[in-house]
């Protein structure tokens, strides 16, 4: 599946509902929640704070796979081609730091 691909696919999604995208501010602050959901994975994978054990079983796939949908959401409802932010992002790293990392061999 390509990046347009799955913006079509969240957009058929959240095209049977009424209600449609949330607004811009809901959407970021959906955003966070699950960036900090993934944060808590990862923190309870590496960092210092252990899971309770009430805690549910989650994981950094389904976290990411939230991140994922919540930004598609964002993209589309603001007309933003992430492919297209993808492509440009990765010639700016390709452009910009082409000398900042010390290559393999
Ligand atoms: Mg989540």
């Amino acid at each position: 599946m390509t990046l347009n691909d799955a913006q079509i696919q969240v957009d058929e999604y959240v095209s049977q509902f009424k209600m449609g995208y949330w607004s811009p501010l809901s959407n970021l602050a959906r955003l966070i929640e699950e960036v900090g959901e993934l944060a808590r994975e990862l923190n309870h994978l590496f960092g210092d704070k252990p899971k309770k054990s009430s805690e549910k079983i989650a994981n950094m796939k389904e976290e990411m796979g939230d991140i994922l949908f919540t930004l598609i959401c964002i993209a589309n409802s603001q007309s933003v081609n992430l492919q297209e932010c993808l492509d440009e992002v990765i010639a700016k790293y390709n452009h910009r730091d082409r000398n900042r990392w010390e290559r393999k061999n």
